[in-house]
């Protein structure tokens, strides 16, 4: 049974439409914007008007690569307002401000016991959607978020003074988090990390965080200048200078305690593998695609160097997060600042076009289907 009524009243006085626009992926590289209608809603479930949508390098990896089937609507790095909620969905009120994470994990399985969240079979289940195969939606102006992500609390109300485009990163900062979490620094350690895209200075400024001393490696002094304003200040020119000569440098010619791979080019692997210490710990963060890679084995077992990886969130970290991004906003962890690029949704195949190809000037980069009003 569906809840949806035509023509009810949204929280800012206007009706909800039948209709909306949306960014469908059609196949391969191929985005169009299109007419689809606002998804129906069943008992349990919230009805979100999205406010705004990071665009995220795996919505960018299904978009080039074709790794899901067509048609679906992308976008899971999304914050909105409650517009409508179905019968039982208990705690929500229309016109609350909402995070919807687009999948959760059963938190009782066999991965979920062993905290390895991210390969729970309920958890690779997708239960936002804007329309066609649940994919997220947060590139569309409504998204139906389905009962079990309502029931598990995959729906985070946002605090007032929080604007929602600094909610949108409860996602990615938890993915970073779990990743640094993973590497156990200590405060007389010396991180290195790879790329300073908005995924890298989020992951240096939290290894940051743990008193490490942490270097920064870009080709692009514009991303440097960024990552400062997260106090990230022993940078390395990429383009001229050697990152394994300055992780050496920094350590008494011992290399980084740990590397923190965020670019995915597989070559900078051995760069990573060369830059750390002899039982020091190399994370791959940005290797999100199968494929063959070459690293000298003698190095993870002589040296005993630790190659890991991390992928997604974690539901164990989940409200140390939220008082991180949430609190962490006016306090040293204002991640708009990241922000390069907002695009209304009707420009939103150019911005995944900018987001694909990122440039010295390119961050992170919104779509925001109420322009403008994810700086609220
Ligand atoms: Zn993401
Ligand atoms: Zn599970």
């Amino acid at each position: 049974m569906a809840t949806q009524t035509s023509n009810a009243e949204s929280p800012t006085g206007g009706k909800i439409p039948s209709s909306m626009r949306a960014v469908v992926y059609r196949g391969v590289n191929d985005l169009r914007l299109e007419t689809v209608p606002v998804p129906a809603i069943g008992p349990g479930e919230l009805l979100v008007k999205v406010t705004t949508c990071g665009v995220c390098g795996t919505d960018l990896k299904k978009i080039h690569t074709g790794s899901h089937s067509a048609p679906r609507i992308f976008g899971h790095e999304m914050a909105g307002t409650i517009v409508r909620v179905g019968q039982g969905a208990a705690g929500f009120a229309v016109g609350e401000r909402v995070v919807v994470h687009h999948h959760v994990p059963c938190g009782e399985c066999y991965y979920c016991r062993k905290q390895t969240f991210a390969q729970c079979p309920v958890y690779k289940k997708v239960g936002a959607t804007a329309g066609f195969e649940p994919s997220g939606g947060g590139f569309a102006e409504y998204i139906r978020v389905m009962d079990w992500i309502v029931a598990n609390r995959g729906v985070v109300p946002i605090p007032a003074g929080v604007p929602f485009e600094q909610a949108a990163f409860l996602e990615p900062v938890n993915t970073v988090l779990k990743a640094v979490k993973l590497l156990n620094l200590a405060a007389d350690e010396t991180v290195l990390v790879i790329g300073q895209g908005p995924i890298g200075v989020m992951l240096a400024a939290l290894a940051r965080r743990t008193g490490a001393r942490v270097l920064t490696s870009d080709l692009y002094p514009q991303r440097h200048a960024i990552a400062a304003g997260f106090g990230l200040d022993h940078p390395i020119d990429a383009g001229r200078e050697n990152a394994v000569e300055r992780a050496f440098a920094a350590t008494d010619g011992r290399g980084a305690d740990a590397v923190i791979l965020a670019v995915g080019a597989t070559a900078l692997i051995q760069t990573a593998m060369d830059a750390v210490r002899p039982g020091g710990k190399v994370m791959l963060f940005a290797q999100t695609q199968h494929e063959k890679a070459n690293f000298d084995p003698g190095a993870v077992c002589m040296d005993e160097k630790t190659l890991l990886g991390s992928y997604s969130a974690s539901a164990a970290i989940l409200d140390e997060v939220t008082d991180l991004v949430f609190g962490g906003y006016r306090k040293g962890f204002d991640l708009t600042q990241l922000i390069s690029h907002r695009f209304p949704l009707e420009r939103a195949v150019e911005a995944i076009e900018i987001a694909s190809h990122p440039t010295a000037g390119s961050m992170k980069i919104m779509i925001e289907p109420v322009p403008g009003a994810g700086r609220e």
